[in-house]
């Protein structure tokens, strides 16, 4: 027979149980629910925050060793650098999933800051005003830290595969707004492969160079029918003006044709001569 007492420590047995259960439960559907990048967003915050710390800092201290004045007098008149260039990269990954983990993975050291998905989806990562590490070693004309003075834009794509037009949109409208934002000269929207050619394809062959020069993105040249070139024209030359680092002949030509005649060979042709004489003019 069991008694009163015995029920009752059976009672508050399953109670407690029942409670361990719902707690347990509860942990488990937070857990599922928790936003993936709940952590890393709390290390941007952190070296915001630091870098924040930086710029408050006075009197100033980025001048050590010079001889200062006796007391610090700071200028009313200052505003933040802009970025005067946009590169435009595909990321080489099978999804904007795969690419916003490899940018939130501190051992990578690698980020931009946009992320163009296929269906149009824009993730913006990191303030225009600060530095990504998206160009890497890199050259275009005698600049030679793009990462200091552009905008990253990474366009999900895996290097073998058209762009979708929901990219594109979406690419065109964010262009738009940093091109009016921060003054960049129509010359200065370029890939990854212009300023990086013995190391970078990017954005590949099928990216639409030429309809992005049409919205006032990246400069083209004229149609070359009846076009004669001089004796004197010499086109590695002509490369230099245009940005191109011409260390690497081959890499150079490369780089050029790909963007701007979606040819991925390495020798130069009288039609490509043709269409670099035309476009040399635009950037002289
Ligand atoms: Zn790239």
């Amino acid at each position: 027979m069991i008694s009163y007492f015995s029920i009752l420590i059976v009672d508050t047995m399953q109670t407690r149980n029942s409670i361990r259960c719902l707690f347990f439960c509860l942990f488990l559907l937070g857990a599922c629910n928790r936003f993936p990048y709940a952590d890393t967003n709390k290390v941007y915050k952190k070296q915001a925050k630091a870098y924040a710390e930086i710029l408050r800092q006075y009197p100033l201290k980025d001048s050590m060793g010079l001889a200062y004045a006796g007391n610090w007098v700071g200028t009313t008149n200052f505003t933040m650098r802009r970025p005067n260039f946009v590169i435009i990269h595909h990321t080489a990954q099978n999804s904007c999933e795969q690419t916003l983990a490899t940018f939130t993975l501190p051992r990578t050291q690698v980020s931009s800051h946009y992320v163009i998905c296929k269906d149009g989806k824009v993730y913006h990562m990191l303030n225009d005003y600060l530095r990504g590490h998206h160009a890497g070693v890199s050259k275009w004309g005698n600049s030679t830290d793009l990462n200091s003075s552009s905008i990253g834009i990474e366009i999900d794509n895996n290097g073998f595969e058209s762009f979708t037009e929901a990219q594109i949109n979406s690419l065109i409208q964010l262009l738009e707004r940093l091109k009016s934002t921060f003054n960049i000269p129509t010359s200065n929207f370029i890939g990854h492969g212009d300023i990086a050619p013995t190391r970078k394809v990017d954005p590949n062959w099928m990216f639409p160079w030429k309809a992005l020069s049409e919205k006032g993105f990246g400069l083209w040249w004229n149609d070359t029918t009846g076009v004669a070139i001089p004796a004197s024209f010499d086109h590695m030359q002509a490369l230099r003006i245009v940005g191109y680092d011409i260390k690497d002949s081959s890499a150079a030509i490369r780089a050029f044709k790909q963007h701007f005649i979606q040819d991925t060979t390495k020798i130069m042709n009288e039609a490509g001569r043709k269409i670099l004489y035309q476009l040399v003019k635009k950037y002289m």
